[in-house]
């Protein structure tokens, strides 16, 4: 393992590398990354770094924006099979099908989209900027993709009528009622923290909820000992490691996405070592699609400003 660790320091060196690791990524991965964080996080990292190879180790429709962002530079996915069944569930035919019965409507899709379908939206958002979107587009009618439970929660916080597609996460709609009750029970005064794409009866139950990057500072700034995580179980490394005098739960072990955890130091090296397999997308669908980031990106700069 350690030799690995170094074969794999060596040639990020010599190939002038990034490594990008998303905070559900295994442990070893989040270890040996030059950044680890959510969606926007990544993405900002991946359109600023001036390295010519972005190792982006996530799932494919985050190293497609990382490619959407920076089409000049070799993009990786260590192991291509890393999908993610949320973005599948929605198409381009979709989109085009709501827009003809939605007229004037504004299209706001969630990250978790392919580069495909994001050319045919007119903004992306992500889990931490996803009300301020919505409530920055010009037109009182929204349609809301693919997460339904995030739409949901968005919905809750703006005054625009939403039309919410009803695509799911399958990692956190694992997350039932009773499991939460139960660690409740065992866990008293514990804070319950909650991801959005948990089911609105999950969400109810939770005393904060926030993206992952959320997360992360919440429990910095909480005076509260123990955490009840509801989201992907993976993140518990990173905040063990950030906050070590406090102690995180997972609300529930079926909060485990297998797609985000065939990207291993094997295949780490491997793929930095051959450069491949290599993220491509069209320059057609890749311009159209760089609009719909571009104006998320703008728009949350002036929030967070
Ligand atoms: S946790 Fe859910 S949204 Fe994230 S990659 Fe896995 S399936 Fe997709």
């Amino acid at each position: 393992m350690e030799n690995i660790i170094a074969e794999i320091n060596k040639l990020k060196i010599s190939k002038k590398a990034v490594i990008l690791s998303h905070n559900y990524q295994l442990p070893e991965i989040q270890d040996i990354a030059d950044f680890v964080g959510d969606s926007l996080e990544l993405s900002r990292n991946a359109a600023d770094t001036d390295a010519n190879i972005i190792v982006f180790c996530g799932v494919n429709f985050m190293a497609e924006t990382a490619k959407i962002l920076s089409p000049k530079k070799t993009v990786l996915l260590p192991d291509l099979r890393s999908g993610c069944p949320l973005a599948d569930m929605v198409t381009p035919d979709d989109i085009k099908k709501l827009r003809e019965e939605n007229p004037g409507a504004e299209v706001v899709c969630y990250i978790n989209t392919s580069a495909e379908v994001k050319a045919e939206c007119d903004i992306c958002c992500t889990s931490s900027n996803a009300v301020d979107i919505v409530n920055s587009v010009n037109s009182d009618m929204v349609i809301f993709l693919p997460d339904r439970n995030l739409g949901n929660y968005v919905s809750k916080h703006t005054k625009k009528k939403m039309i919410i597609w009803n695509g799911y996460c399958p990692t956190h709609e694992n997350l039932k009622i009773e499991d939460v009750l139960e660690m409740k029970k065992l866990y008293p005064n514990a804070k319950f923290v909650a991801h959005p794409e948990c089911t609105e009866d999950v969400l109810k139950l939770a005393d904060k909820i926030t993206s992952t990057s959320g997360i992360i500072k919440y429990v910095k700034t909480d005076p509260s000992k123990d955490f009840i995580i509801g989201t992907e179980t993976a993140i518990l490394h990173r905040l063990k490691k950030e906050s070590p005098e406090k102690n995180f739960i997972p609300a529930s072990r079926k909060m485990y996405c297998p797609n985000m955890k065939y990207n291993n130091l094997e295949s780490l090296y491997e793929s930095l070592l051959n450069e491949e397999p290599e993220m491509e997308v069209p320059e057609k669908i890749r311009q159209k699609a760089y609009l719909t980031i571009k104006k998320m990106l703008d728009v949350s700069k002036i929030i967070v400003s």
